[in-house]
């Protein structure tokens, strides 16, 4: 099966023959070490070496149910490849059809009382509530489940279904009777809605299944939870039905088939929480029947064998005499123990009486659990095959699939209630009289939601909108909730319902919103006009500049240079007149590090020089309609040269002054600007000259307003005899 075995074994044979004390905390490594070569074996889908390495792991100590979850992903695995026929399959969970957008993306029933999870779709709340998805079934984001209802959402569809309102509220008081135990009552509420509602029959019958499990009428628990699994059910709730039925047949005793049926969940719905957390449990009763009585036999044999005889016992499973007689004394007659009865109790509900579980099932039933509580006995081979044989797909299910296939003639008649729920479902459309734009409108820019985004508090905003509130403070705007979290998370998904109801139903007011939203990121990304201006220290081409962004201001402007992806924007120094000084130099985003209070530590470089036409604002930050500051180019060859001679001195010069700076302002410099850029070939190569000059420029302790008559000079030359000028005074003065 696979190569891996062997060589582990081998590992494993090495460190016991190692270890010779006989302390518990060596015993506890060996158990770990072995459940961790379980794993391994698990992920490399040797399902039989794998249990044998958990059945030998529990030798050494019990194992937790969650402990097994690698090795039931593969049996899981292995039970999947198995399945074949139309009902094997997850594909169902992806898909969307079009007329499923007023839908639960996981139950396919109506979408009532939304929730809109932090990656933007959103799920009814039963659900959620029940906790009958740990993944978002269209995007695979872990489900965190605090969110409240989606306000926006809830208040359309209670205007566009006002019937379906009604049923909404039947629903959920099904659930509440359920919490509170009312069974009865459960029975006789979801008699009525099934009776009256075939939309939401599927639901109800769950709830009465759930109900009459609990009030120990498996027969028609079963029947209510068969019939919702049915495959014309359209998926709705498939997973769920075979979750309730496997459920069923769990508290009736019949743990060998609620097994096979908790994979076949599993097989329908990979991520339903509740089905593997059952498989889990499952197994690692199987395996381990009674932990206390099996370690108590361990001890004794461990002190029968010295630690290299116990491991080849171990390895080639033949337990000692000793150890067996005590495996035999373990595994009698505990079925019926309390402790047994407690471990498979209900996960779901602990409050539930099962003393009745494992005396009413069937003689057949029995013996397969003696079977399986004797399994320590067995050799390895054996025990693996017989564990297969338990997970195998031909044993038991088809007795279930008949049971399903002959109820289906006993219950042709509901077949035209379910082909009717198919007609409702397509004929689900909102009628334009209900339609207004109104109820799709922004309360922070009054318009229509352009991008919208809803809150864990469920409240609805533009993208932008809320963008730009948050840039203030961490709070809902409607609300005043915390959103310190969803801040943190920086992800702002759009709430896709309200997205593509949008998009369907108010096309031309849509079209009309995106122009203008178009119109002003094209204003907004011009490099010319309207430019946004940082006003705060110098910035010089080629030289990066790293800025701690934390006014709201500056906030929106950086989102702003980069939503439009010009990530770019002008850097000038203040001027207590004027605002800001004449001369800049564009500052080009590399990246952008969010915190989680929102401010940012963003990386820039300089770009191109500029100089400012006309000043202007833009909610809250200046602006400028600038225009490109570009070297002179100087083209006859004697200048040229001459100009190059000059660049070689300062290049030298600033060369000896830099390596004769004192450690700490060297040091400080390279920190700051990176090292001295390389000299340069072809110093009117880039309208802005040699790198040089501007690193020069900016690592030089000169005032800013002298650096800025610099960085505004188009001659090279000029800007070479001014560096010059700086760097014989700077070498005059002995203490810099
Ligand atoms: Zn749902
Ligand atoms: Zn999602
Ligand atoms: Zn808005
Ligand atoms: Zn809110």
């Amino acid at each position: 099966m696979s190569l891996l075995p062997q060589d582990a074994r081998e590992e494993t044979t090495a460190f016991f023959i190692d270890s010779d004390s006989e302390h518990n905390s060596e015993r506890d490594d060996h158990h770990q070490v072995i459940l961790q070569k379980a794993n391994a074996l698990a992920s490399e889908n040797c399902l039989k070496e794998a249990i044998d390495c958990v059945s030998l792991a529990m030798r050494y100590g019990p194992v937790r149910p969650d402990e097994l979850s690698v090795v039931v992903d593969c049996i899981f695995r292995n039970f999947k490849s198995k399945l074949a026929g139309p009902d094997a399959g997850p594909g169902q969970s992806g898909d969307t059809c079009g007329d499923s957008i007023f839908d639960c993306p996981n139950c396919r029933g109506f979408l009532a009382e939304p929730v809109t999870l932090a990656c933007g779709h959103s799920y009814c709340k039963r659900c959620l509530h029940r906790r009958l998805l740990s993944k978002c079934k269209l995007c695979d984001e872990v489900v965190k489940g605090e969110e409240k209802l989606n306000i926006t959402l809830t208040r359309l569809l209670d205007k566009w279904f006002p019937g379906q309102t009604k049923t909404t509220k039947s629903l959920s008081e099904l659930d509440e009777l359920l919490s509170n135990k009312c069974y009865h009552e459960v029975v006789t509420l979801a008699t009525n809605v099934i009776q009256a509602d075939p939309e939401s029959m599927v639901v109800a019958r769950l709830s009465r299944s759930e109900a009459y499990t609990a009030l120990q009428q498996y027969q028609e628990a079963l029947e209510d939870a068969e019939f919702c699994s049915r495959p014309e059910m359209l998926q709705r709730s498939s997973a769920e039905a075979t979750f309730r039925k496997a459920m069923v047949l769990f508290e009736m005793g019949q743990v060998d088939k609620s097994l096979q049926v908790f994979l076949h969940c599993l097989a329908l719905d990979e991520n339903f929480p509740c089905a593997k957390r059952h498989v889990e449990k499952i197994l690692c009763n199987l395996l381990f029947p009674d932990e206390e009585k099996v370690k108590e036999g361990l001890k004794e044999t461990a002190h029968n064998s010295s630690p290299h005889l116990r491991n080849k016992a171990f390895m080639a499973d033949q337990p000692s005499p000793a150890q067996k007689q005590h495996q035999v004394r373990a595994t009698s007659a505990h079925i019926h123990s309390e402790g047994q009865e407690r471990r498979w109790e209900s996960l779901e509900r602990h409050s539930l009486s099962r003393a009745h579980s494992l005396q009413i099932h069937s003689s057949s039933c029995e013996e397969g659990l003696k079977r399986v509580c004797s399994a320590p006995q067995l050799g390895n081979q054996e025990k693996g095959s017989l564990l297969k044989r338990k997970l195998s797909v031909s044993d038991t299910e088809p007795s279930v699939v008949d049971r399903v296939s002959s109820k289906h003639k006993k219950q042709g008649a509901a077949k035209s209630s379910i082909q009717q729920l198919v007609k409702e479902k397509t004929c689900r459309k909102v009628s334009k009289d209900v339609l207004d734009p109104n109820d799709f409108e922004c309360a922070l820019c009054m318009r229509l939601f352009y991008e919208p985004v809803t809150t864990p508090c469920g409240h609805t905003f533009c993208k932008t909108c809320l963008e730009r509130c948050l840039d203030h403070t961490p709070h809902c705007p409607l609300c005043k909730e915390s959103l310190k979290q969803y801040l943190a998370c920086r992800k702002y998904m759009v709430t896709t319902v309200l997205d593509l109801l949008i998009k369907h139903y108010l096309s031309q007011e849509y079209a009309e919103r995106t122009k203008t939203h178009l119109d002003e990121t094209r204003e907004l990304s011009d490099l010319t006009k309207n430019v946004p201006i940082f006003v705060c220290t110098m910035a010089y081409p080629t030289v990066p500049c790293p800025l701690h962004v934390f006014e709201p201001r500056y906030r929106l402007m950086i989102r702003r240079c980069m939503e439009t992806g010009t990530r770019q924007f002008g850097m000038c120094i203040n001027d207590p007149q004027k605002g800001f000084v004449d001369y800049g130099c564009m500052l080009i985003i590399r990246s952008v590090h969010f915190l989680p209070d929102g401010r940012s530590v963003v990386d820039t470089v300089g770009g191109k020089r500029f100089r400012v036409l006309t000043r202007g604002m833009k909610d809250g930050y200046s602006t400028a309609d600038i225009e490109h500051l570009e070297d002179t180019r100087v083209e006859d060859s004697e200048e040229q040269k001459r100009l190059q001679e000059l660049y070689n001195a300062v290049y030298d010069q600033a060369r000896v002054w830099f390596q004769n700076l004192k450690v700490r302002f060297h040091n400080q410099i390279l920190q700051h600007f990176g090292p001295m850029p390389e000299r340069e070939a072809d110093i009117q190569a880039t309208p802005n000259g040699p790198a040089c000059c501007w690193w020069l420029l900016a690592v030089l302790p000169i005032d800013p307003r002298y650096q800025l008559s610099v960085l505004s000079m188009s001659s090279l030359k000029e800007r070479l005899v001014k560096i010059q000028q700086i760097l014989t005074y700077l070498q005059s003065i002995p203490s810099i």
